[in-house]
């Protein structure tokens, strides 16, 4: 099931910003190659079946480029 959905074009890149893989308890994100029209570098999407649903990466995102779905606030599967 999809649990991360990622907005690349909000996001100010990893080199700059980064606040998702530091949160991320799996570290699960790791920059792409690809720019987005900002000329920044976002993230690849995570790994769906690594990923605990766990929310951090949409919490602490500054730029609401995620959405997690299908988990709870304290990290367990619902
Ligand atoms: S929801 Fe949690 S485990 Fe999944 S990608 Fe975001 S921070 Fe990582
Ligand atoms: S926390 Fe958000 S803005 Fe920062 S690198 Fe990750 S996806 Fe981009």
């Amino acid at each position: 099931m999809q649990k991360v959905t990622m907005f690349p074009q909000s996001c100010k890149g990893m080199e700059d910003c980064a606040i998702c893989a530091f949160v991320c308890p799996k570290s699960l994100f790791v920059a792409s190659g690809t720019m987005n029209e900002a000329g920044y570098l976002p993230p690849l999407p995570p790994d769906q079946e690594k990923c605990t649903a766990c929310g951090n990466c949409m919490i602490y995102c500054p730029d609401f480029a995620i959405v997690v779905e299908g988990g709870s606030a304290d990290g367990t599967e619902e």
